[in-house]
């Protein structure tokens, strides 16, 4: 474990206070305080200038009462067993939440991709599935997306996995291109969800589209598309930010200008990822991302990474809510501290899980061989993610509690359900 604050200790600590007041048996406390396993390799890579790197990677399998393990596989320099534990748990979490038919799993790679060409990408993607081919499969532990890993990634992945197994396997990743058996409205089914479950608290609240304005940390994949529903859908997105700078107008700001020119002005042409940034938009306010962190809007939307607001920066926030659409962007000490300062935060397992519920989709059409139109997923991903947020709303207000402590009730009852059915130890009891 690295020596930067254990990510893992955080999410286990905030389990902890939750369990205090949850009626579950004690087996199911135990069976969730550690991961069932921990897989890692070192993966070689040979480089276009012919020398070999080896990058350490990880596959961990943190629960799997209620299914195979599903999670995504993240590309980053910061990337350790911790980090990779932290969010295996969190999917664990958000799987039930949803109430999808899976446990909770989660990959890594330490690397700076943006430093990789695309054909050292390419064979980090597939090395990392020869890697860790013996522990996934559809019935077993199936990778997705996530930070820095995209549906190119995901096609090399899956063909990888065909080309070891001599078979077409769709359902062992999601998240591939449409043309290799990925499903429709996946890439923006992380930012759609966030809306769904936004819009859901919006009404509650009384809140109207034009009224409220939004700040988004992170246009990646999934900050782009929440911020361009939520403009569709009338809000005012007024900040937007990424790993370069930030950007701020008292009006509204587009986004899909801005992404497209972000995309199109990138300097590496040859790669995957976009290495321009918002700042270059000439015709709007540029502020620092710390800025955009303590501005007086109705809403922030954290999109980027984990610990965005800690204790060294919860004191600035200003704004009247969070979203949280990255995993983990709110550390244990800075929820409490908006919770005592009357900001709801509108919790990761429930506003991202939008994405690993049409991975799910993805996952049956891929068994199933029948695939559905874009119009019949983001159908489903609706009637799927109301009635979840209305629930954890519902339970919020019922035990007086926040709404992340309302969403792990309800995720740990199910999953209490699923190991208290093997038999507890009441049952072994004579
Ligand atoms: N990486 C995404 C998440 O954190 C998606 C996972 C998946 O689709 O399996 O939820």
């Amino acid at each position: 474990m690295s020596q930067k604050k254990s990510l893992f200790s955080d999410a286990q600590s905030r389990m902890a206070d939750i369990f205090d007041r949850l009626d579950v048996h004690c087996d199911v406390r135990r069976q969730l305080e550690q991961p069932k396993c921990i897989h890692q390799a070192a993966i070689p890579v040979r480089m276009d200038d012919g020398s070999l790197r080896v990058f350490p990677g990880w596959r961990v399998q943190y629960d799997q009462s209620r299914g195979p393990g599903k999670g995504g596989v993240r590309f980053h320099p910061n990337v350790d067993a911790d980090e990779v534990t932290a969010l295996s748990f969190w999917m664990v979490l958000k799987c039930a939440l949803v109430n999808l038919p899976f446990g909770g799993a989660k990959g890594g790679v330490q690397v700076d991709p943006k430093l990789l060409s695309r054909m050292e990408l390419e064979r980090l993607s597939r090395g990392y599935i020869r890697a860790f081919y013996d522990v996934i499969g559809p019935d077993r532990d199936i990778p997705a997306p996530d930070v820095n890993t995209n549906e190119i990634v995901m096609g090399w992945m899956v063909d990888e996995y065909s080309e070891i197994t001599r078979e077409k396997v769709p359902a062992i990743i999601t998240g591939k291109p449409p043309e290799m058996g990925g499903s429709a409205g996946r890439t923006a089914a992380t930012g759609r969800g966030a809306l769904l479950v936004l819009e859901t608290w919006a009404r509650r609240k009384g809140k109207r589209p034009e009224d409220t304005t939004i700040a988004v940390q992170g246009f990646g994949n999934a900050g782009y598309y929440f911020a361009l529903l939520a403009h569709e859908a009338g809000y005012r997105i007024v900040a937007l930010s990424d790993s370069k700078g930030a950007i701020h107008t008292n009006k509204a700001l587009d986004p899909e200008p801005i992404w497209r020119h972000k995309n199109e002005t990138r300097e590496l042409k040859g790669m995957v990822y976009c290495e321009s940034s918002v700042c270059t938009e000439s015709d709007v306010g540029q502020i620092s991302q710390e800025a955009l962190l303590a501005l007086d809007v109705d809403v922030l939307v954290l999109a980027a990474l984990e610990n965005a607001i800690t204790t060294d920066n919860v004191g600035q926030v200003r704004a009247g809510a969070i979203l949280e659409i990255a995993n983990g962007p709110v550390s244990r000490e800075a929820d409490k501290t908006l919770a005592k300062r009357g900001i709801a935060v509108l919790p990761d397992v429930l506003v991202n899980a939008g994405g690993v519920t049409v991975s799910y989709f993805e996952w049956v059409q891929g068994r199933t061989g029948e695939y559905w139109d874009k119009a019949t997923v983001d159908e489903k991903l609706e009637s799927r993610m109301l009635p979840t947020a209305c629930a954890c709303f519902d339970r919020a207000d019922r035990d007086a509690t926040t709404v992340r402590e309302a969403a792990y009730a309800i995720a740990v009852e199910r999953i209490a359900k699923a190991i208290e059915s093997r038999g507890d130890s009441c049952y072994f009891k004579q």
